[in-house]
């Protein structure tokens, strides 16, 4: 298959995406990606893994993100966020999960946490195991990219509602055609997440009363050290989106990566002052601030050329250009049938032939 590399063309882009298998209602649970991969024979194929960090976890073997120790790269903790913990490796999952069963036959009640949360059996297709997982698996773009934008987005709000001011910066978001919307309607996804970093600056200005105020007005920003450092912290982590996120990797991206973690560790004691309210750090965080820079080091490319992105869209594309037009009901005698023919029509406008 050939294809440009301009935008929309990208063999890493959702035009050029192809279904292998198509599951109807599963859930992303351990027992069906057992399953999945019994069927894929990955090992006999040169693979680079693009999924969210709840499926790489499950993969993986290691408990869910409210573990202890739930980075998939390293053994720290969230207690403190900016700094690695033991490098992961495939042998040290597999030692780690060996002697946790041994721990557990002793004593049902063992804490997964001292056994680095590696709980279950790892289904990942090991050619090396001395391989470290960050070599093998790439941060996932767009969940890390999502993640740290709405920790700051959720501390503005916070600090909104604290100066009692939330009605109005809704009705602002609204205005700049930023919306929390999804499965949980507190976060901004992928679009809206890039909307809102890229008003920043008409955040700083804006109107407590609206657009129309005149410059002398009071401000829709409280007179807050917080919020102010907050949005720093945004334009900080934008510069690190544009130049590590895209194809294209910007020669100072550990400038850039220094720049947001050092403004990012200063929200804490600012808002615990300011307010009172206690800051916490995200697993997305921990990865983009302990964990991107070495990546970046040892690819020498934007992460949007392995990115989540594209499989994710997927869902959305696949309704619309294909699956629409044969939609029939679950249960339908034809159902199997049309999910068939809709998956190989999809397929087949991203290869170029149409069936
Ligand atoms: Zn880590």
């Amino acid at each position: 298959m050939s294809a440009g590399e301009e935008k929309g063309e990208r063999n890493t882009g959702v035009n050029r995406t192809l279904i292998l298998a198509h599951g109807q209602n599963w859930q992303e649970r351990y027992f069906n990606l057992r399953k999945m991969l019994e069927v894929l024979n990955l090992e006999q194929v040169d693979f680079c893994l693009a999924a969210d960090l709840k499926l790489l976890n499950l993969l993986l073997g290691l408990s869910n993100h409210g573990g202890t120790h739930a980075c998939l790269y390293c053994t720290g903790t969230l207690k403190n966020a900016t700094e690695a913990g033991q490098t992961r490796t495939f042998a040290t999952i597999l030692q780690q999960h060996q002697a946790y069963l041994d721990a557990v036959k002793e004593d049902h009640k063992t804490a997964q946490s001292q056994f680095h949360n590696c709980v279950r059996s790892c289904l990942y297709p090991i050619t090396n195991p001395e391989a470290t997982i960050l070599s093998a698996i790439p941060p996932p773009q767009l969940h890390i990219f999502i993640g740290a934008v709405n920790k700051l987005f959720n501390l503005v709000k916070m600090l909104m509602v604290h100066y009692g001011r939330f009605e109005e910066f809704d009705k602002w978001c609204s205005t700049n055609s930023i919306t929390r919307r999804g499965y949980d309607t507190n976060q901004l996804d992928g679009n809206n997440c890039r909307a809102f970093m890229k008003s920043v600056d008409k955040l700083k200005t804006a109107k407590l009363k609206g657009k129309d105020e005149p410059p002398e007005a009071e401000n829709l920003l409280p007179p807050s050290p917080s919020c102010l450092l907050i949005l720093d912290t945004l334009q900080a982590l934008q510069s690190v989106v544009k130049g590590t996120m895209s194809h294209v990797l910007a020669s100072s991206y550990k400038q850039d990566i220094g720049r947001y973690a050092e403004l990012r560790a200063q929200l804490p004691p600012l808002v615990k002052s300011e307010c009172g309210s206690g800051v916490t750090y995200s697993w997305k965080e921990h990865i983009l601030i302990v964990h991107l820079e070495s990546w970046l080091d040892d690819h020498q490319i934007g992460l949007a050329s392995v990115s989540e992105q594209a499989s994710e869209s997927v869902h959305h594309f696949h309704e619309v250009r294909s699956w629409s037009h044969y939609k029939v009901p679950e249960g339908h005698s034809k159902f199997m049938q049309r999910v068939t023919a809709s998956v190989v029509k999809f397929s087949s406008l991203n290869t170029g032939f149409t069936t």
